[in-house]
């Protein structure tokens, strides 16, 4: 989630094809994932769900383009990072480079990949809406599915909504629990961009949304 964007001088909106179009980039973090991870969260997204706590990123518009070896480089520049998360926006709409990003990654070192969509798993599998789907989820270890249900919001675990599965398509994140930990965010100032990185709980959005609004 983003609350406040201010444009970036001299950054390339143009999304040339093959390259990623990213709505941000953090290296190093603990609260979206097991371990010291990076994430990356695209820009645009199909659902446009009620309540998405990163409105700023639904638009399909150009923000940043990425090249998806360089993003690779970037996201495990920090050697204690044992793992990558894909969010959004939604990553499945830009397969095929964020697969190539994935491919690039595990050649530097190998990691572990959570990545969220609002997509049914089943969905993607029977009617990908880009190529690359099929590729991407190979990559995947955890795939945190379905679309955000303001109603379902638990305060719990490492997704937004109780209808979000948590499908661990390999066994590497056995023993982390997304499903009921207690939430936890950071906040980041960077590239003139407060990031809230992690899934906040209720109270905390509300407290934000008021800020804002201010603002
Ligand atoms: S799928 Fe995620 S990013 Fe897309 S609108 Fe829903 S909550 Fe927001």
């Amino acid at each position: 989630m983003i609350i406040k964007e201010i444009p970036l001088p001299g950054v390339d909106v143009s999304t040339p094809q093959g390259l990623i179009n990213v709505a941000a980039m953090t290296v190093g973090t603990t609260v979206l994932g097991p371990g010291k991870r990076s994430v990356l969260w695209v820009q645009g997204c199909p659902f446009h769900c009620a309540g998405c706590i990163a409105p700023d990123w639904i638009p399909f518009r150009p923000a940043n383009a990425v090249n998806p070896v360089e993003a690779a480089g970037y996201l495990l520049s920090d050697p204690e990072v044992t793992g990558i998360t894909l969010s959004g926006g939604e990553p499945m709409m830009q397969a095929l480079p964020l697969a190539r990003l994935l491919e690039a990654a595990q050649r530097i070192r190998p990691v572990n990949v959570v990545v969220y969509t609002g997509f049914r798993y089943e969905d993607l599998h029977k009617h990908p809406p880009v190529v690359g789907v099929h590729r991407l989820l190979e990559m995947v270890d955890v795939l945190i599915d379905g679309p955000f249900i303001q109603k379902l919001n638990d305060n719990k675990g490492v997704r937004g909504s109780s209808n979000q599965r948590i499908l661990r398509l390999t066994n590497k994140l056995d023993g982390f629990d997304f499903e009921d930990q207690p939430r936890s965010i950071e906040l980041r100032v960077q590239n003139g961009q407060i990031l809230i990185i992690g899934v906040p709980d209720n109270h905390l959005l509300q407290t934000l949304d008021q800020i804002v609004d201010r603002k």
